[in-house]
């Protein structure tokens, strides 16, 4: 064990500041990040990877961009925060609204976790309803509300519920199976449901895609029953497509929730919608909310780069479908040569190899998979140069800078020869 890590064990519980990062999943402990540039991490004992996390899937261009790099080192130099009004905080509300044609007004946040809470407080606080349905295998934060059947990090961990989540707080939240309308019906049937959230792209159970009319029928009894639609786009807002999800799949969401690549790899994130929703958070409206750091200089600058690179740039999102497309193909391909059973499920530029099921609907399937052949397959990847994340229940991530013709040979390449090793 690297000295690092015996230092950050007795100071951070589990050595870490999130969970999945310290390789409880897949054994061993994690190198200690030097620095990042383009489609590689460099560690400090001086070893280069091809990076697949990409910060959780905040990254699109690469590590550093430039123009993100520049735009927050300008930002720094006039203070870091105010806590009053700026600029940069209405472009940056303009340039989102533009790209995202559901959002008419947002608010910024500094976590994901802080945008579903918030969105869930306006959903309760407009319908007079307190009950949420949520997915299992669906993650949506840490919030009280939503650490009940959550996916990737209490999966990985085996511990479906945490301690300290009230009882009457988790007896709010109603569990329906992703792409089975009829569990939805039943758990909205009651008429007591403020909300439905869902993460258009189920990403935190690995991936899975929304079956054919799935979140069109979800839109529709939503409607039906008087409870709002709240699309959690952390992960697929501005990644699956330009508009996220709810542009790839033509659905408008009543609420959106956005973090990760809205912030441009910085701690910001967001939720958003139409006008006369938005109107009733404080101070217009009386559901309560703030933030000392919401829209603060450096996340709104970071951002706004992205958003305006993303949005001058139409090939983007082929380049990564395309870059996307290879990789799946030559995973699947790799998968069969070997003799492994398992399904490689991707939308746009998240991906995902399934060790075991044939096909991956919902968290029923998910739950099956082979964690000792992904370990296998992680650590495989890991001594080829390739650092995929740490866990079998979550999505690979594709930048920009990966649909470079000899980095994504060298990549494809190692996973190839890493899928070997989980046999
Ligand atoms: C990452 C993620 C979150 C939580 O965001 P944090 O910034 O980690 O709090 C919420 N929802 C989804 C879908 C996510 O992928």
């Amino acid at each position: 064990m690297s000295t690092s890590w015996n230092r950050a064990i007795e100071v951070m519980p589990g050595g870490v500041n999130s969970p999945v990062r310290a390789f409880t999943a897949v054994g061993g402990t994690p190198p200690f990040i030097a620095s990042a540039s383009g489609p590689y991490l460099k560690t400090e004992d001086g070893a280069e990877f091809i990076d697949f996390i990409a910060s959780w899937g905040a990254i699109i261009f690469g590590h550093a961009d430039p123009e993100v790099v520049e735009a927050i080192a300008r930002a720094a130099t006039k203070g870091t925060s105010y806590g009053l009004p700026t600029v940069g905080e209405v472009k940056f509300a303009e340039q989102v609204t533009r790209m995202v044609p559901s959002i008419e007004m947002l608010r910024m946040v500094n976590s994901g976790t802080e945008a579903t809470a918030s969105a869930l407080r306006l959903a309760r606080g407009s319908t007079g309803r307190d009950v949420v349905v949520k997915f299992e295998g669906c993650y949506h934060g840490h919030a009280d509300a939503f650490l009940v059947k959550a996916g990737s990090g209490a999966a990985t961990f085996g511990v479906p519920d945490s301690p300290g989540v009230p009882n009457g707080t988790a007896s709010t939240t109603r569990i329906a199976r992703f792409n089975d309308i009829a569990s939805v019906a039943t758990a909205i049937e009651p008429g007591d449901v403020a909300a439905v959230i869902v993460e258009p792209v189920a990403g935190n159970m690995g991936v899975v895609p929304p079956e054919p009319g799935f979140l069109e029928d979800l839109r529709r009894l939503t409607e039906l029953h008087g409870a709002l639609l709240i699309f959690d786009e952390v992960m697929t807002g501005f990644r699956v497509g330009p508009q996220g999800a709810q542009g790839r799949y033509d659905i408008a969401p009543d609420l959106t929730t956005l973090g990760k690549v809205v912030a441009g790899g910085t701690p910001g994130a967001l939720f958003g919608g139409g006008r006369d929703l938005m109107s009733q958070m404080a101070p217009s409206g009386p559901v309560y909310q703030a933030g000392t750091l919401a829209g603060n200089p450096i996340v709104v600058s970071a951002g706004l780069a992205t958003l305006r690179r993303i949005a001058s740039d139409p090939g983007l999102y082929g380049r990564l479908e395309a870059a996307g497309s290879e990789l799946e193909t030559r995973l699947a391909a790799a998968m069969h040569r070997h003799g492994i059973d398992g399904a490689v499920q991707r939308v746009g530029a998240m991906l995902t190899v399934f060790f075991g099921p044939s096909s991956v609907r919902s968290w029923d399937d998910a739950a099956t998979l082979d964690r000792d052949q992904f370990a296998r397959f992680f650590h495989g990847a890991l001594r080829r140069g390739v650092m995929l994340p740490p866990s079998p229940f979550e999505a690979m991530f594709l930048m920009d800078s990966h649909t470079d013709a000899d980095v994504l040979e060298a990549a494809a390449s190692a996973l190839e020869s890493a899928i070997g090793d989980a046999k």
